[in-house]
Protein backbone atom coordinates (compact mmCIF):
# COMPACT_ATOMS: atom_id res chain seq x y z
CA UNK A 1 0.00 0.00 0.00
CA UNK A 2 1.46 3.62 -0.77
CA UNK A 3 0.61 5.88 1.93
CA UNK A 4 1.64 9.37 2.81
CA UNK A 5 3.28 10.32 5.67
CA UNK A 6 4.10 13.34 7.49
CA UNK A 7 6.34 12.37 10.78
CA UNK A 8 7.29 15.60 12.34
CA UNK A 9 4.50 18.34 13.21
CA UNK A 10 3.23 19.86 17.08
CA UNK A 11 0.64 19.72 18.63
CA UNK A 12 -1.58 23.04 20.35
CA UNK A 13 1.17 22.67 23.47
CA UNK A 14 4.26 23.85 21.83
CA UNK A 15 5.26 27.17 21.52
CA UNK A 16 3.86 29.20 18.55
CA UNK A 17 1.41 26.52 17.90
CA UNK A 18 -2.06 26.92 16.84
CA UNK A 19 -4.81 26.23 19.25
CA UNK A 20 -6.64 24.05 16.57
CA UNK A 21 -3.61 21.69 16.48
CA UNK A 22 -5.57 18.75 18.27
CA UNK A 23 -6.68 15.58 16.59
CA UNK A 24 -9.51 16.94 15.60
CA UNK A 25 -8.03 19.83 13.78
CA UNK A 26 -5.23 17.70 12.42
CA UNK A 27 -7.39 14.93 11.78
CA UNK A 28 -9.55 17.00 9.51
CA UNK A 29 -6.07 18.91 7.51
CA UNK A 30 -4.82 15.51 7.17
CA UNK A 31 -7.70 14.46 5.11
CA UNK A 32 -7.56 17.80 2.99
CA UNK A 33 -4.15 17.13 2.25
CA UNK A 34 -4.19 13.67 1.70
CA UNK A 35 -1.91 12.40 4.19
CA UNK A 36 -2.79 9.21 5.81
CA UNK A 37 0.09 8.83 8.76
CA UNK A 38 0.66 11.24 10.49
CA UNK A 39 2.97 11.80 13.83
CA UNK A 40 1.24 13.01 16.78
CA UNK A 41 3.89 15.12 17.66
CA UNK A 42 4.91 16.12 21.47
CA UNK A 43 4.65 12.92 23.37
CA UNK A 44 6.60 14.39 26.08
CA UNK A 45 4.06 16.68 26.98
CA UNK A 46 2.27 15.06 30.26
CA UNK A 47 -1.56 16.74 28.44
CA UNK A 48 -1.19 16.14 25.10
CA UNK A 49 -0.13 12.36 25.73
CA UNK A 50 -2.87 11.91 28.24
CA UNK A 51 -5.23 13.67 25.96
CA UNK A 52 -3.87 11.15 22.73
CA UNK A 53 -4.34 8.29 25.45
CA UNK A 54 -7.84 9.23 25.93
CA UNK A 55 -8.51 9.76 22.49
CA UNK A 56 -6.47 7.41 19.86
CA UNK A 57 -7.85 4.00 19.02
CA UNK A 58 -5.07 1.59 19.40
CA UNK A 59 -4.86 -0.66 16.51
CA UNK A 60 -2.45 -2.76 18.31
CA UNK A 61 0.49 -2.65 16.08
CA UNK A 62 1.93 0.49 17.00
CA UNK A 63 -0.30 2.25 14.80
CA UNK A 64 -3.25 4.61 16.11
CA UNK A 65 -6.43 5.91 14.48
CA UNK A 66 -8.57 9.02 14.87
CA UNK A 67 -11.41 9.34 12.67
CA UNK A 68 -9.70 8.25 9.04
CA UNK A 69 -6.03 9.44 9.66
CA UNK A 70 -3.60 6.61 11.18
CA UNK A 71 -1.05 8.04 13.29
CA UNK A 72 2.72 7.08 15.40
CA UNK A 73 3.58 8.40 18.62
CA UNK A 74 6.01 10.57 17.96
CA UNK A 75 7.66 13.95 19.21
CA UNK A 76 10.80 16.68 19.11
CA UNK A 77 13.32 17.21 21.56
CA UNK A 78 15.70 19.84 21.31
CA UNK A 79 19.10 18.90 23.39
CA UNK A 80 21.91 21.48 24.68
CA UNK A 81 25.09 19.68 24.70
CA UNK A 82 29.18 20.77 24.27
CA UNK A 83 31.50 19.28 21.94
CA UNK A 84 34.79 20.49 22.09
CA UNK A 85 34.39 23.17 24.54
CA UNK A 86 31.24 24.58 22.54
CA UNK A 87 27.76 24.74 23.29
CA UNK A 88 25.64 22.57 20.61
CA UNK A 89 22.25 22.32 19.90
CA UNK A 90 20.32 19.89 17.89
CA UNK A 91 16.81 19.08 17.30
CA UNK A 92 16.09 15.10 17.49
CA UNK A 93 12.59 13.54 16.19
CA UNK A 94 11.81 10.22 18.23
CA UNK A 95 8.73 7.79 17.14
CA UNK A 96 7.81 5.27 19.43
CA UNK A 97 6.47 2.01 18.93
CA UNK A 98 3.70 2.25 21.96
CA UNK A 99 2.36 4.24 24.47
CA UNK A 100 4.18 2.25 27.14
CA UNK A 101 7.49 2.76 25.41
CA UNK A 102 6.59 6.68 24.79
CA UNK A 103 5.34 6.57 29.01
CA UNK A 104 9.01 5.24 29.89
CA UNK A 105 11.31 7.60 27.50
CA UNK A 106 9.63 10.62 28.75
CA UNK A 107 10.14 9.01 32.33
CA UNK A 108 14.01 9.73 31.88
CA UNK A 109 13.90 12.66 29.48
CA UNK A 110 12.19 14.09 32.13
CA UNK A 111 15.78 13.91 34.69
CA UNK A 112 17.30 16.63 31.45
CA UNK A 113 14.50 19.11 31.35
CA UNK A 114 10.90 20.38 32.23
CA UNK A 115 8.87 18.01 29.61
CA UNK A 116 5.48 20.49 30.61
CA UNK A 117 6.92 23.93 29.76
CA UNK A 118 6.82 23.08 26.04
CA UNK A 119 5.66 20.13 23.78
CA UNK A 120 9.48 20.38 22.25
CA UNK A 121 10.81 20.46 25.54
CA UNK A 122 14.65 21.56 26.02
CA UNK A 123 17.25 19.34 27.58
CA UNK A 124 20.41 19.27 28.95
CA UNK A 125 21.52 15.96 26.92
CA UNK A 126 24.37 14.66 25.14
CA UNK A 127 23.05 12.79 22.12
CA UNK A 128 24.86 9.83 22.81
CA UNK A 129 23.33 9.97 26.52
CA UNK A 130 19.61 10.44 24.64
CA UNK A 131 20.59 6.64 22.37
CA UNK A 132 21.53 5.29 25.74
CA UNK A 133 18.23 6.33 27.04
CA UNK A 134 16.48 5.51 24.14
CA UNK A 135 17.80 1.84 23.91
CA UNK A 136 16.85 1.18 27.99
CA UNK A 137 13.43 1.63 27.00
CA UNK A 138 13.61 0.26 23.55
CA UNK A 139 15.65 -0.76 20.42
CA UNK A 140 12.35 0.15 18.24
CA UNK A 141 12.47 3.99 19.21
CA UNK A 142 12.88 5.71 15.59
CA UNK A 143 15.27 8.10 16.09
CA UNK A 144 15.07 10.98 12.90
CA UNK A 145 17.48 14.06 13.08
CA UNK A 146 15.59 17.00 11.99
CA UNK A 147 16.14 19.65 9.70
CA UNK A 148 19.19 18.88 9.48
CA UNK A 149 21.33 22.28 8.46
CA UNK A 150 19.19 24.98 9.88
CA UNK A 151 21.36 27.45 11.68
CA UNK A 152 20.11 27.45 15.13
CA UNK A 153 19.06 23.98 16.07
CA UNK A 154 20.38 21.10 14.24
CA UNK A 155 23.03 18.75 13.87
CA UNK A 156 25.24 20.69 10.68
CA UNK A 157 23.63 23.90 11.72
CA UNK A 158 26.03 27.06 11.17
CA UNK A 159 25.51 28.24 14.79
CA UNK A 160 24.71 24.69 16.72
CA UNK A 161 26.34 22.06 14.93
CA UNK A 162 28.92 19.66 14.19
CA UNK A 163 30.54 18.55 10.79
CA UNK A 164 29.60 15.25 11.21
CA UNK A 165 26.93 12.78 12.64
CA UNK A 166 29.75 10.72 13.77
CA UNK A 167 31.00 13.76 16.13
CA UNK A 168 27.62 13.82 17.86
CA UNK A 169 26.86 9.88 17.90
CA UNK A 170 30.57 8.71 17.95
CA UNK A 171 29.27 4.53 18.11
CA UNK A 172 25.93 4.98 18.17
CA UNK A 173 25.54 6.81 15.01
CA UNK A 174 24.11 3.70 13.50
CA UNK A 175 21.08 4.13 15.63
CA UNK A 176 19.97 7.00 13.49
CA UNK A 177 17.06 6.33 11.57
CA UNK A 178 17.13 8.86 9.45
CA UNK A 179 18.10 12.51 8.46
CA UNK A 180 15.36 14.92 7.78
CA UNK A 181 16.54 17.33 5.02
CA UNK A 182 14.46 20.47 6.45
CA UNK A 183 12.66 22.97 4.07
CA UNK A 184 15.77 25.03 3.25
CA UNK A 185 17.69 22.17 1.84
CA UNK A 186 16.47 19.92 -0.94
CA UNK A 187 17.36 16.14 -1.60
CA UNK A 188 19.62 16.67 -4.16
CA UNK A 189 21.66 19.27 -1.76
CA UNK A 190 21.87 16.43 0.56
CA UNK A 191 23.46 14.47 -2.46
CA UNK A 192 26.28 16.71 -2.06
CA UNK A 193 27.56 15.43 0.91
CA UNK A 194 28.65 12.08 0.48
CA UNK A 195 29.21 11.38 4.30
CA UNK A 196 25.49 11.24 4.71
CA UNK A 197 25.10 8.96 1.67
CA UNK A 198 23.88 5.91 3.61
CA UNK A 199 21.10 7.99 5.95
CA UNK A 200 17.68 7.80 4.92
CA UNK A 201 16.62 11.11 3.71
CA UNK A 202 13.00 12.10 5.06
CA UNK A 203 10.87 15.02 4.41
CA UNK A 204 8.39 16.59 7.08
CA UNK A 205 6.30 19.83 7.46
CA UNK A 206 7.33 20.67 11.19
CA UNK A 207 3.38 22.30 11.12
CA UNK A 208 2.94 24.67 13.99
CA UNK A 209 -0.96 24.24 12.20
CA UNK A 210 -3.17 22.41 10.97
CA UNK A 211 -3.01 23.83 7.96
CA UNK A 212 0.53 23.71 7.45
CA UNK A 213 0.54 19.78 7.65
CA UNK A 214 2.39 18.15 4.27
CA UNK A 215 3.93 20.91 3.20
CA UNK A 216 6.93 18.64 3.10
CA UNK A 217 5.82 14.73 3.44
CA UNK A 218 6.86 11.18 2.59
CA UNK A 219 5.49 8.91 -0.03
CA UNK A 220 5.85 5.17 1.18
CA UNK A 221 5.18 1.86 0.09
CA UNK A 222 4.50 -0.82 3.23
CA UNK A 223 3.15 -4.03 2.67
CA UNK A 224 1.10 -3.41 5.60
CA UNK A 225 0.99 -0.28 7.68
CA UNK A 226 2.35 -1.29 11.42
CA UNK A 227 4.87 0.34 13.05
CA UNK A 228 7.80 -1.65 12.55
CA UNK A 229 7.33 -2.23 8.81
CA UNK A 230 7.50 1.70 8.62
CA UNK A 231 10.55 2.02 10.31
CA UNK A 232 12.23 -0.79 8.67
CA UNK A 233 10.71 0.57 5.20
CA UNK A 234 12.27 4.33 6.27
CA UNK A 235 15.84 3.30 7.98
CA UNK A 236 16.88 0.79 5.39
CA UNK A 237 15.04 3.50 2.23
CA UNK A 238 13.23 0.86 -0.20
CA UNK A 239 10.05 1.67 1.46
CA UNK A 240 10.62 5.48 0.55
CA UNK A 241 9.12 5.93 -2.70
CA UNK A 242 9.67 9.66 -2.93
CA UNK A 243 9.41 12.68 -0.69
CA UNK A 244 7.57 15.36 -1.32
CA UNK A 245 9.86 19.04 -1.16
CA UNK A 246 9.65 22.43 -0.94
CA UNK A 247 11.93 24.87 -3.24
CA UNK A 248 14.83 25.00 -0.98
CA UNK A 249 14.87 28.65 -1.90
CA UNK A 250 11.16 28.97 -0.03
CA UNK A 251 12.71 27.77 3.38
CA UNK A 252 13.85 30.32 5.40
CA UNK A 253 17.48 29.59 5.73
CA UNK A 254 18.50 28.90 2.51
CA UNK A 255 20.92 31.87 1.81
CA UNK A 256 22.90 34.15 4.22
CA UNK A 257 21.80 37.35 5.95
CA UNK A 258 20.60 39.86 8.60
CA UNK A 259 17.11 40.18 9.00
CA UNK A 260 17.02 43.11 10.74
CA UNK A 261 19.47 44.88 8.34
CA UNK A 262 18.18 43.69 5.33
CA UNK A 263 20.75 42.04 4.34
CA UNK A 264 20.53 38.85 2.06
CA UNK A 265 23.74 37.11 -0.01
CA UNK A 266 24.54 33.78 -1.86
CA UNK A 267 27.02 32.04 0.13
CA UNK A 268 29.51 32.93 -2.60
CA UNK A 269 28.50 36.82 -1.90
CA UNK A 270 29.02 36.15 1.81
CA UNK A 271 32.29 34.40 1.38
CA UNK A 272 33.51 37.98 -0.84
CA UNK A 273 32.64 39.53 2.84
CA UNK A 274 34.10 37.35 4.94
CA UNK A 275 30.60 36.81 6.59
CA UNK A 276 30.20 39.95 7.64
CA UNK A 277 27.19 41.61 7.45
CA UNK A 278 28.10 45.05 5.53
CA UNK A 279 25.17 47.20 7.49
CA UNK A 280 26.10 46.10 11.17
CA UNK A 281 29.55 44.49 10.47
CA UNK A 282 28.50 41.59 12.87
CA UNK A 283 28.81 37.73 11.60
CA UNK A 284 26.22 37.05 9.18
CA UNK A 285 23.58 34.08 9.97
CA UNK A 286 25.06 31.27 7.53
CA UNK A 287 22.43 29.70 5.89
CA UNK A 288 21.52 25.83 4.68
CA UNK A 289 22.90 26.05 1.27
CA UNK A 290 26.27 27.50 2.82
CA UNK A 291 26.46 24.87 5.09
CA UNK A 292 26.04 22.14 2.45
CA UNK A 293 28.52 23.48 0.19
CA UNK A 294 30.70 23.76 2.99
CA UNK A 295 30.63 20.24 3.64
CA UNK A 296 29.83 19.15 -0.02
CA UNK A 297 32.28 16.76 -2.17
CA UNK A 298 30.05 16.67 -4.79
CA UNK A 299 28.70 19.40 -7.80
CA UNK A 300 24.74 19.97 -7.21
CA UNK A 301 24.17 17.48 -10.24
CA UNK A 302 24.82 14.23 -8.76
CA UNK A 303 22.33 11.70 -8.57
CA UNK A 304 23.37 8.96 -6.63
CA UNK A 305 21.87 5.26 -7.70
CA UNK A 306 18.91 3.52 -6.36
CA UNK A 307 17.81 6.72 -4.02
CA UNK A 308 14.70 7.27 -3.65
CA UNK A 309 13.41 10.13 -5.80
CA UNK A 310 11.30 13.60 -5.03
CA UNK A 311 9.44 15.97 -6.24
CA UNK A 312 8.62 20.02 -5.71
CA UNK A 313 5.47 21.55 -4.17
CA UNK A 314 4.68 24.91 -3.21
CA UNK A 315 1.38 24.61 -1.04
CA UNK A 316 -1.90 25.18 -2.98
CA UNK A 317 -2.90 28.26 -1.51
CA UNK A 318 -0.18 30.18 -2.03
CA UNK A 319 0.23 29.24 -5.88
CA UNK A 320 -3.52 30.13 -6.10
CA UNK A 321 -2.98 33.16 -4.38
CA UNK A 322 -0.28 34.00 -7.09
CA UNK A 323 -2.18 33.42 -9.71
CA UNK A 324 -5.00 35.15 -8.76
CA UNK A 325 -2.91 38.40 -7.19
CA UNK A 326 -5.43 38.23 -4.60
CA UNK A 327 -3.84 37.57 -0.89
CA UNK A 328 -3.88 33.99 0.45
CA UNK A 329 -6.41 34.43 3.33
CA UNK A 330 -8.54 35.93 0.71
CA UNK A 331 -12.25 34.50 0.18
CA UNK A 332 -11.28 33.94 -3.79
CA UNK A 333 -8.16 32.15 -2.48
CA UNK A 334 -10.24 29.75 -0.28
CA UNK A 335 -13.11 29.28 -2.34
CA UNK A 336 -11.03 28.18 -5.12
CA UNK A 337 -8.77 26.00 -3.17
CA UNK A 338 -11.86 23.92 -1.58
CA UNK A 339 -13.32 23.62 -4.90
CA UNK A 340 -10.00 21.87 -6.51
CA UNK A 341 -9.87 20.03 -3.23
CA UNK A 342 -13.39 18.81 -4.11
CA UNK A 343 -12.50 18.11 -8.04
CA UNK A 344 -9.54 16.09 -7.09
CA UNK A 345 -10.49 14.90 -3.38
CA UNK A 346 -7.27 15.88 -1.74
CA UNK A 347 -4.26 18.46 -2.41
CA UNK A 348 -1.47 15.84 -2.66
CA UNK A 349 -4.17 14.58 -5.77
CA UNK A 350 -3.65 18.22 -7.26
CA UNK A 351 0.22 18.06 -6.91
CA UNK A 352 0.20 14.68 -9.53
CA UNK A 353 -2.32 15.22 -11.38
CA UNK A 354 -1.32 15.75 -15.34
CA UNK A 355 -1.49 19.27 -17.45
CA UNK A 356 -4.76 17.44 -19.19
CA UNK A 357 -6.78 16.73 -15.54
CA UNK A 358 -5.44 20.55 -14.40
CA UNK A 359 -6.40 22.40 -17.55
CA UNK A 360 -10.52 20.62 -17.34
CA UNK A 361 -10.48 21.46 -13.20
CA UNK A 362 -8.77 24.50 -13.06
CA UNK A 363 -9.40 28.57 -14.61
CA UNK A 364 -6.51 28.86 -17.12
CA UNK A 365 -4.53 31.25 -15.14
CA UNK A 366 -5.06 29.06 -12.02
CA UNK A 367 -3.74 25.96 -14.14
CA UNK A 368 -0.90 27.64 -16.01
CA UNK A 369 0.23 28.54 -12.51
CA UNK A 370 0.32 24.87 -11.21
CA UNK A 371 1.93 24.01 -13.99
CA UNK A 372 5.04 26.22 -14.49
CA UNK A 373 5.42 25.48 -10.10
CA UNK A 374 5.07 22.06 -11.18
CA UNK A 375 8.10 22.86 -13.87
CA UNK A 376 9.80 25.09 -11.54
CA UNK A 377 8.95 27.40 -14.39
CA UNK A 378 9.18 30.36 -11.78
CA UNK A 379 11.76 33.09 -10.44
CA UNK A 380 12.64 33.23 -6.54
CA UNK A 381 13.75 35.34 -3.74
CA UNK A 382 15.31 32.93 -1.12
CA UNK A 383 14.70 32.67 2.15
CA UNK A 384 17.77 34.34 4.42
CA UNK A 385 17.89 34.28 8.56
CA UNK A 386 14.09 33.61 9.51
CA UNK A 387 12.50 35.12 6.20
CA UNK A 388 10.81 32.96 3.93
CA UNK A 389 11.46 33.08 0.22
CA UNK A 390 8.95 33.83 -2.22
CA UNK A 391 8.53 32.92 -6.01
CA UNK A 392 7.05 34.95 -8.43
CA UNK A 393 5.81 34.09 -12.21
CA UNK A 394 7.45 37.55 -13.83
CA UNK A 395 11.49 37.25 -14.64
CA UNK A 396 12.68 40.22 -12.39
CA UNK A 397 11.07 39.33 -9.41
CA UNK A 398 9.99 42.17 -6.79
CA UNK A 399 12.42 43.04 -4.27
CA UNK A 400 11.60 42.61 -0.73
CA UNK A 401 11.28 45.67 1.55
CA UNK A 402 14.01 47.15 2.53
CA UNK A 403 16.01 44.09 0.83
CA UNK A 404 19.66 44.70 -0.04
CA UNK A 405 22.10 43.29 -2.27
CA UNK A 406 25.92 43.68 -2.37
CA UNK A 407 25.35 45.99 -4.96
CA UNK A 408 24.05 48.54 -2.78
CA UNK A 409 27.14 48.54 -0.86
ZN1 LIG B 1 12.85 21.56 15.28
ZN1 LIG C 1 23.72 43.01 10.06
Amino acid sequence: MRIIADLHIHSRYARATSKNSDLEGLSEWAKIKGISLLATGDFTHPEWFGYLRNNLEDLGNGIYKYRDIHYVIGGEISLIYERDGKTKKMHVVLLCPSFETAEQISELLGKFGNLSEDGRPTLKMDPMELIDAVDSVSKDIFVILAHIWTPWFSVFGSKSGVDSIEEAFGEKSERIGALETGLSSDTKMNWMVSRIDKYALVSNSDAHSPQKLGREANLLELEKLNYMNLAEAIKNKKGIVKTYEFYPEEGKYHYDGHRNCGVVMSPEEAEKNKNICPVCRRKLTIGVMHRVYDLADREYSYTPGGAPGFQYIVPLSKVISKALKVGETSQRVNEEYFRLIRYFGNEFSVYEADEEKLRLACSPEIADSIIRVNKGNIYWNPGYDGVFGDFSFEKKAEDRKNQKSLLDF
